[in-house]
């Protein structure tokens, strides 16, 4: 008999996103301990809404929408880029902030644009992650502190990280791997809340 854990045994639970870049960051970050299998996976195809004035309403909002049709574990996340000298935006309007088709680039020069040289450039990433476990919903906040750059460099991630440098480095999120990112990442730290937190729910 083979007593190795199979990937079937393990907590099962699905990341309410169509971001292919999240699914590979969260399970990167939260290693083979859980299983994480996106909306594509589970077979469902939806557009969820995000319709709130804040990220924790909306990362709720995702979490519910699903939890309402599977009945079971389910966690989403939603992140915005804050920027301070142009009070907080894009903030919660970060995945459209240029315009409903939602052009990574756009929104980038968007930025740039709007803080043409001033010099406060400092900004940082937020994100909320919202589980809901045996049907109660529990959040997780990751915050990076950072500053933006004069202009874009890089082409690894996605949406700002070309533009964005984490604090205690000289290069932005856009030239890192996906492993130096996760050194730093708002994302990876709210998935150490969640995995420290599910492990202590799982035998
Ligand atoms: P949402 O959480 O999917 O609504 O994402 C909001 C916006 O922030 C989108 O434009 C994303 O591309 C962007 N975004 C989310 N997470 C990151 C990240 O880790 N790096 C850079 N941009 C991100």
């Amino acid at each position: 008999m083979n007593n190795a854990p199979a990937m079937a045994d393990k907590p099962r639970i699905i990341f309410a996103t169509n971001n292919e870049h999240k699914v590979t960051e969260i399970q990167s970050a939260i290693g083979d301990k859980i299983n994480i299998v996106s909306l594509k996976a589970a077979g469902i195809d939806i557009d969820i809404p995000e319709p709130h004035e804040t990220i924790e309403a909306n990362a709720t909002e995702k979490s519910t929408t699903i939890h309402k049709l599977t009945n079971g574990n389910v966690f989403s996340e939603d992140t915005g880029i804050e920027v301070a000298a142009i009070g907080g935006e894009p903030g919660v309007h970060s995945a459209y902030y240029a315009g409903e088709e939602r052009s990574a680039e756009k929104n980038n020069a968007k930025v740039l644009q709007k803080l043409g040289d001033n010099p406060n450039r400092k900004a940082r990433f937020r994100t909320i992650i919202s589980l809901i476990w045996n049907g109660r919903e529990h959040l997780f906040e990751g915050v990076t502190e950072g500053h933006i750059l004069m202009a874009p460099a890089g082409s690894q991630g996605f949406g700002y990280d070309p533009i964005f440098v984490p604090n205690g480095e000289t290069r932005s999120f856009g030239q890192m791997t996906l492993q130096e990112k996760n050194r730093y990442s708002h994302r990876r730290i709210a998935a150490d809340k969640l995995v420290a937190f599910l492990q202590t729910q799982i035998a």
